[in-house]
């Protein structure tokens, strides 16, 4: 089995912008896996709140390549364990290595990832729109040119309330709000009440990731669901987030690709937590692979791909928030650049 890595920077339609940052281009690993005459396909975004690069991912994975050329033909949990046990401070890199090797796995058996694992896709859910922070005009105008059931709003700004008011009168379609950190407990418990008014479905990690003190305070008095996402990154913590959040944002990127994030999420639905996947601005590689796992999620924010002013890769498609699958085996992939 051949380890191919593809280093790209992807240029975004807009400026993006959260709480904490602000940017125009998301550089991104393609891993190819090649073998026999198939090519499984995976990816991980570069992210400075988590440290990750390109250059420390590919260090990374080039050091292990013996390990995986000797490694085919592995059940993928099998896969997973042997490379999470050498990859144990890159999550990314591991997610990229693990989204390739499914897909490459899964094209070998003649199948797409969701009938692998025996899914039925009959009830998946419709993807959100993200909205970065921006002027409200500009807000406007980025919903504008992509009419779209559901959006979800960057927040963490000094007039969140007033941009919600404002973007409601321009759409009936539903809300979700991200704060990304940038709200105190206080501040989140009285938001709540005047976005449930404006249609708002929950709330996305109003909190810093350890204020588990006030995690706490806004799971009992919040009128919204809080969901985790940067409180929630890899597997052990989908159980501390039990009781202090309605529900989990899986990311694979975050917790080591869809190994992991599979069992993250039958977990968390156990537990009788709502489950969401989100993405990191991947390209339609890595938002291809996240298409396999709506069949486990009520919710799901997978607009990475949209957000570029040109994609590397054709794959799955969105159409006004319904996930089209392509006709290929795996994840569905191919790279186009
Ligand atoms: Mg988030």
């Amino acid at each position: 089995m051949q380890l191919i890595l593809k280093p790209y920077i992807l240029k975004l339609k807009h400026t993006f912008t959260i709480s904490r940052e602000s940017r125009d281009e998301q550089p991104s690993l393609i891993v190819q896996l090649r073998e026999d005459g198939f090519s499984g396909y995976g990816e991980a975004t570069s992210n400075p709140y988590y440290n990750v690069s390109i250059k420390g991912m590919m260090r990374d994975l080039e050091q292990i390549e013996p390990l995986i050329a000797d490694s085919s033909g592995m059940p993928p949990e099998e896969f997973w364990e042997k490379m999470a046990s050498q990859l144990p401070n890159n999550k990314f890199a591991l997610c990229a290595l693990d989204l390739a090797y499914n897909d490459l796995y899964a094209r070998k058996e003649g199948k797409k990832l969701y009938e692998l694992w025996d899914y039925d896709i009959d009830n998946n859910p419709l993807s959100d729109y993200t909205i970065g922070i921006d002027t409200i005009e500009k807000m406007v105008s980025k919903m504008e040119e992509m009419p779209w059931p559901i959006y979800k709003i960057k927040l963490g700004s000094d007039r969140d309330i007033e941009i919600v008011k404002e973007l409601r009168k321009h759409t009936d379609a539903v809300f979700r709000v991200d704060a990304n950190c940038g709200w105190t407990a206080d501040e989140t418990i009285a938001n709540a009440i005047a976005l449930k008014e404006l249609g708002v479905e929950f709330i996305e990690q109003p909190l810093p990731a350890d204020d588990w003190e006030g995690h706490k305070k806004v799971f009992e008095n919040s009128v919204l669901p809080i969901i985790a996402d940067e409180s929630c990154q890899v597997e052990a913590d989908v159980e501390k987030c039990y009781q202090y959040f309605h529900g989990v944002n899986v990311k694979l990127t975050k917790c080591g690709g869809l190994t992991p994030a599979r069992r993250m999420l039958v977990q968390a639905r156990q537990l009788g937590m709502k489950t969401m996947v989100g993405c990191m601005t991947e390209s339609t590689v890595g938002i291809s692979a996240i298409a396999h796992l709506l069949p486990l999620l009520d919710y799901v924010d997978m607009d990475g791909a949209l957000l570029l002013g040109e994609d590397i890769a054709t794959g799955v498609s969105l159409e006004d928030g319904k996930v089209i699958y392509s006709d290929l085996n795996g994840t569905g992939v191919t790279l186009t650049a």
